[in-house]
């Protein structure tokens, strides 16, 4: 009999358990897996606060629903906010349709928690999803704009006053995020640096209290020597449009105040008449099943698990938490369809890596090692990565690299821009066309036998393989070669003849390696076994350098092209056929492939129609709904 098992959330713990579970019932035609989502991509949450300080456009971490279960087909994807359940026709309703379930996976993830405290609604800015972070980035660029025409100093200062509400590690990232953009605004917006200010607001006397002291510490001789205000061991009583009111009696005259203090339950699943614990979280057991729900499951943010192996603390609100309570819900689906055993949950977690702008990040991992610095941003990005791999989104992988290194703004990444410098092609023309011009008369000066050579395209084996120029010697094609003159002195005829766009200016060049290596002497025999292949393998050299020579000057393909060249120059480099004077080739090569042939090139015009009609074939066409009927 068909059962369908719908999934709430395409977040962190919602594709898990889809992936999981589209693996186990890959071909298993009774089963229908359904993932929906109020968005058509995956919000990459933990990089909100880039989007917000400016760092990366919103786009860079979206990250496209179709292209991520690509390699899961089983996934059918619908974009649809969901409403309601109704547990007695087992549906799941949603804004424009209406779910069947037999199994039910609620992973809808958390929001802000305000915890009521007056004018956060009205009058601040949180950082929970990409609306929010897109808000507040706008707000900000629209403050420093008013800044800019204000002639009153207080209120132009008030402008320019970003306050954060919370030393918990997002708001942290958040304040790092600030303190890289505020030099890039006040340049941009020709505003005085100084006038701008930065505020912490923390209840508590500490900071990151998921970190070590030492990380604290560390943390807060960074944010001090940013000029970042740390106000700590005091409350927020209310937010006024133009001012924040502490306990203390402190009012910061602020337009900005971002409250990252705290995370709730998604409120969409306040009405779904599950039990709900702290922080409106929806209470579950240790397989993740909805207390009191039949074949109804929580994971993520939202669900409210008392872990017996961490002290009987809740589940943490982060994305390791999510993506095992994901996974252990989607295994006890598993089990409740095919009878197999229950897992329970059990909590595993490396530890926090807490960026705090671009170049500078703390960590402690494995409850052992402290790390800060570069070694830890290069970790934060790792652990980033890792996740796509773990996911199977190579594409999303690439797209990370472009998003956080290659694309990146204003030297915002911990390379300090050096990954990110962009150059104009144009300059890149001459050299493409001199390489090309070096292959195409190579190229032609084989196929002619100009300048005394042989030509490559007659009946005789130009390489300098010893097995194949003693074939040559004694088969008796030159009569009045002696018998006697033997290999050797073939293949030293021969190397003559070979890649040779040397200048020898009085001396013989140097070649990079006088003999092949044995392993490289097995592979070309076995592939060159005997004359009439190897007759075949320089005619088609030939060609392959006139085309790659044209290609390069009419600049198509280049990436591919020059690609090309690097590995035909191993090759000739390793079999005795190519000069020291000749390297350039390679590093030339290499600076052709950063989109050289687009500069007054063919590569203009097809590698975007190439780009385009490749991602389609693959991919198909990216929507903003999924799952309407057309
Ligand atoms: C700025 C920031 C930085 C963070 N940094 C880190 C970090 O460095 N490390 C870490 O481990 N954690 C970090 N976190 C926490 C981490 O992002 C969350 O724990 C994680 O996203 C939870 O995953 P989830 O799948 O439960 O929910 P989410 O990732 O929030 O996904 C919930 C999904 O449900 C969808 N949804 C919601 N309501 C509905 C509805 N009614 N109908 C349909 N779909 C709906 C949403 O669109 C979303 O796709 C950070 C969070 C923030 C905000």
């Amino acid at each position: 009999m068909t059962k369908d098992i719908v999934v709430v959330g395409a977040g962190y713990a919602g594709i898990s358990a889809a992936q999981t579970l589209a693996k186990k019932f890959k071909k298993d035609q009774d089963i229908n897996i359904t993932l929906i989502d109020k968005n058509s991509f995956h919000t990459y949450m933990t990089e909100l606060h880039e989007v917000a300080g400016g760092r990366v456009e919103s786009n860079a971490i979206k990250y496209d629903l179709q292209r991520i279960f690509k390699k899961y087909p089983k996934v059918k994807l619908v974009t649809d906010k969901v409403v309601s359940i109704d547990y007695d026709k087992k549906e799941v309703v949603a804004e424009h349709q209406t779910l069947s379930f037999d199994y039910l996976l609620l992973a809808m993830g958390g929001e802000a928690n305000d915890f009521g405290t007056p004018g956060v609604k009205e009058n601040g800015f949180t950082l929970w999803s990409i609306k929010a972070a897109e808000r507040l980035h706008d707000h900000i660029l629209e403050s420093c704009q008013k800044a800019m025409d204000e002639h009153d100093t207080a209120k132009r200062r008030a402008l320019l006053t970003f306050t954060v509400i919370g030393a918990g590690f997002t708001g942290i990232e958040m304040i790092g995020e600030l303190v890289d953009w505020i030099p890039v605004l006040a340049k941009e917006f020709k505003l005085d640096e100084d006038e701008f200010s930065l505020k912490v607001v923390e209840a508590m006397p500490t900071i990151l209290n998921m970190v070590t002291e030492k990380e604290q510490i560390k943390t807060r001789k960074y944010l001090e020597k940013k000029g970042v205000e740390l106000i700590l061991s005091d409350g927020v009583t209310s937010v006024d449009k133009d001012a924040l009111n502490l306990s203390s009696g402190r009012v910061i005259p602020t337009y900005t105040s971002i409250w990252i203090a705290g995370v709730k339950a998604n409120t969409d699943a306040a009405d779904f008449e599950i039990e709900q614990a702290r922080a409106g979280r929806l209470v579950a057991n240790e397989y993740m099943e909805a207390k009191g729900k039949e074949n109804v499951y929580v994971a993520g943010d939202l669900v409210y698990y008392e872990d017996p192996n961490k002290g009987g603390r809740p589940t943490p609100q982060i994305v390791q938490a999510a993506e095992q309570t994901g996974h252990t819900a989607a295994h006890n689906i598993i089990a409740a369809i095919t009878g197999g055993e229950k897992h329970a949950f059990k909590g595993k977690y490396d530890g926090f890596m807490v960026s705090i702008g671009s170049k500078y990040t703390v960590a402690y991992v494995y409850d052992k090692f402290h790390v800060s610095g570069f070694v830890a941003s290069a970790m934060k990005h790792f652990s980033n990565l890792l996740y796509f791999f773990g996911i199977r989104s190579f594409y999303n992988i690439g797209a990370y690299l472009r998003h956080e290194f290659f694309d990146i703004k204003h030297k915002r990444n911990m390379f300090g821009g050096m990954t990110s410098s962009k150059g104009n092609n144009l300059w890149m023309v001459v050299l493409r066309v001199y390489f090309g011009s070096m292959w195409l008369f190579e190229g032609i000066k084989k196929a002619f036998g100009l300048f005394g050579t042989d030509s490559w395209l007659g009946d005789k084996v130009v390489f300098p393989f010893p097995w194949l120029q003693a074939a040559e010697a004694t088969s008796g094609a030159s009569e009045a070669a002696s018998e006697t003159a033997g290999a050797a002195e073939g293949a030293a005829q021969a190397a003559h003849q070979v890649f040779s766009l040397n200048y020898t200016y009085g001396e013989e060049p140097m070649q990079v390696l006088k003999e092949m290596p044995d392993w490289f002497a097995s592979i070309m025999k076995f592939m060159m076994s005997n004359q009439e292949v190897a007759l075949f393998m320089q005619k088609m050299m030939t060609f392959m350098e006139i085309a790659i020579g044209l290609a390069l000057i009419a600049g198509l393909f280049v990436w591919l092209v020059s690609a090309l060249t690097v590995a035909l120059v191993a090759m000739f480099s390793l079999s005795g056929m190519f000069f020291w004077v000749n390297m350039w080739f390679v590093p030339a090569a290499i600076a052709l492939m950063s989109g050289a042939g687009r500069a007054f090139g063919l590569d203009y015009w097809v590698m975007p129609w190439v780009g385009k009609k490749l991602d389609r074939w693959i991919y198909g066409k990216p929507r903003h709904i999924y799952g309407l009927k057309k």
